[in-house]
């Protein structure tokens, strides 16, 4: 693999990635709500167990955690923006905001041109990096999503064992929420760690003051299966119509993730 650089050296993950030139920003979408999606990074570091986008894409698990960064989007995008009817989301099929962000800030350049242009942008992360760009957000016409799916730690480190905790998932989401973002929470897949901890975990949502939560189930590709049956962690019917419950009887909008 040409032009990779690996971080990888000690026990804890610390990034690798494959430099590859931008082509195209852009491609259609047909995600509701969303016209056009940008995707900064190819694979993603997360390591979220429950992730079917190997499967979608053919692509080894392993593989899936070795990030493709597509160098130079922003200066595509530049040159495509006036094509751009509509809305944009932001990683449609990776996060945006992963560690890769950190290092490569192609999320950001690419926020910024879409600011200048007046773009509406539809943002979707599991990250608190995103704070980063609060001031960039603001005044910004869109919305933009967090997914929680645990209300500890520890729980989270097994399933996502490399993205940020709960608590600072639910702390974002309050900050973009009081910054005047419209913002949502994405609960999904909704798993078994939350059976019994349905009301705290609401009320823990509600604190940040969004008002719109989507929902989701637990995949069930056959990897994907294995891999969650080798943790002893299911999906949870039951959790999930007891948050909705919750949510909705607290004045949330809830919906079903198409
Ligand atoms: S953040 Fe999304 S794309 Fe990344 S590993 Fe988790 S589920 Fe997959």
């Amino acid at each position: 693999m040409s032009n990779l650089l690996d971080f990888t050296g000690g026990n804890e993950w610390n990034g690798r990635y494959q430099l590859i030139k931008c082509k195209k920003a852009l491609s259609p979408s047909k995600l509701p709500g969303i016209d056009h999606a940008l995707n900064p990074y190819g694979g993603c570091e997360h390591g979220c167990l429950y992730c079917y986008a190997p499967e979608l894409t053919y692509t080894e698990w392993d593989d899936w955690r070795t990030v493709r960064v597509r160098m130079g989007i922003e200066s595509r995008l530049g040159k495509e923006i006036s094509a751009v009817k509509g809305t944009v989301g932001i990683g449609t099929t990776t996060d945006p905001y992963q560690p890769a962000e950190e290092r490569f800030e192609l999320t950001r350049k690419c926020l910024i041109k879409l600011k200048e242009k007046g773009v509406r942008v539809h943002i979707h992360t599991k990250s608190d990096l995103i704070l980063r760009d609060l001031q960039i957000l603001k005044g910004m016409e869109g919305e933009a999503g967090i997914t929680l799916t645990s209300i500890d730690e520890a729980s989270s480190k097994i399933i996502e064992p490399n993205a940020p905790s709960p608590a600072r998932r639910l702390d974002a989401l309050a900050k973009l929420t009081s910054a005047g973002i419209d913002t949502y929470a994405l609960v999904g897949p909704v798993l078994s760690v939350l059976d019994s901890k349905e009301e705290e975990f609401v009320n823990a949502i509600i604190s940040t003051g969004t008002r719109r939560m989507f929902i989701d189930s637990l995949n069930h590709r056959p990897l994907l299966s294995q891999r969650m049956q080798g943790i002893g962690i299911s999906g949870s019917d039951r959790a999930k119509e007891r948050i909705r419950s919750l949510a909705s009887s607290n004045g949330m909008i809830v919906s079903d993730v198409f």
